[in-house]
């Protein structure tokens, strides 16, 4: 059991990290307008360390700032920070191919709008849509079904919206110190017998990548410079790749599927991590070009950060080389 509140950063609450300040910003379903990604990236450029990083729940990070209080003055001038109080909670991970946003933004409105859910941890997530329905979410949504910590338990929603906020609340009530469902004593069996679930249990949920594609490319290491795709509307995939435009310039992304950079990623390592052993990323850079036939993931500690699920080859900094773990 936890004994302590989580700590995830938000866009005004920093993580200082070794390398400054490192601002989370909440992208709920990943759906950015083409201004919106302008003031990111300006922002990160005349605030940061000029990139930005995409996270695993579709989410952008800006490193190396002084404090939040520019960064959220200019996302909230954007849009993207309509809530101070909930803007930890917001994390809402969507199908990113399919046409679901307007029912993120409905329930993100509806989580927003209540005060007790403001002190939920910044470890809740929502999935929304089949192909994130196994990316652990505390509730999930697929058609009429709501997923409790990633099963399914025969409940059959008509209203998706009210669904989530009612058993946002019955979480809020039950968890104690938890951070997750999955770690709350009975509480999926409890609020499965709230929602009278009777019917058998039938979806098994799933994770589906976007293959890398001209429209859909991948973000090396999950790293954008500031710099790139100016002006472009964005849909951020939980993969570290992005829905883009047609006829978008993809150039220094991961269009072709056989791209030695396809499946590599790294934690974020020197200088960013105090605990890092290494520059993760840089060894990762050198690496690149040796078959792999399977992902392959760095980390600068035994922590193993980031580490994809799954079977992977795991390169681990020890302070003297890496340790291969197959
Ligand atoms: S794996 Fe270690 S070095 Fe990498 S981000 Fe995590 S704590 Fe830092």
């Amino acid at each position: 059991m936890r004994s302590h509140p989580d700590a995830c950063p938000g866009a005004v609450e920093l993580h200082a990290a070794a390398d400054g300040g490192l601002a989370r910003i909440r992208v709920p379903g990943g759906t950015l307008s083409a201004a919106q990604w302008d003031v990111v990236r300006t922002a990160a450029a005349e605030l940061g360390n000029g990139s930005v990083e995409l996270t695993s729940r579709a989410n952008l990070q800006i490193r190396g700032l002084a404090d939040g209080v520019e960064l959220g003055a200019r996302l909230a001038a954007a849009g993207l920070l309509p809530s101070a109080s909930h803007e930890r909670i917001r994390n809402i991970i969507a199908a990113p191919l399919e046409d679901n946003q307007a029912l993120v933004d409905e329930i993100d409105a509806a989580l927003c709008a209540d005060p007790l859910l403001a002190s939920l941890p910044g470890r809740f997530l929502v999935t929304v849509g089949a192909s994130v329905s196994g990316l652990g979410g505390d509730f999930g949504l697929v058609s009429d079904v709501l997923l409790l910590a990633g099963r399914d338990t025969g409940i059959r929603v008509a209203d998706p919206v009210s669904a989530v906020l009612t058993a946002a609340r019955l979480f809020q009530q039950l968890r104690g110190p938890a951070w997750r469902l999955s770690e709350v004593d009975d509480g999926v069996r409890k609020i499965t017998a709230h929602f009278g679930a009777t019917d058998a249990p039938r979806l098994t949920p799933v994770v589906t990548p976007v293959a890398p594609s001209p429209l859909t490319p991948g973000v090396p290491l999950g790293r954008l410079d500031a710099h790139q795709l100016p002006g472009v509307p964005l849909r951020l995939t939980p993969w570290r790749s992005l829905v883009v435009p047609a006829g978008t310039d993809t150039s220094g992304l991961i269009t072709d599927p056989e791209s030695p950079w396809h499946g590599v990623s790294a934690c974020t390592g020197r200088p960013g991590c105090a605990k890092s052993l290494s520059d993760v990323r840089a060894d990762a850079r050198a690496w690149l070009g040796t078959p792999h036939d399977r992902p392959v993931h760095w980390s600068g500690c035994a922590r193993r950060c980031g580490r994809p699920a799954g079977d992977v080859i795991e390169f681990v900094a020890t302070g003297d080389g890496y340790e291969e773990i197959r």
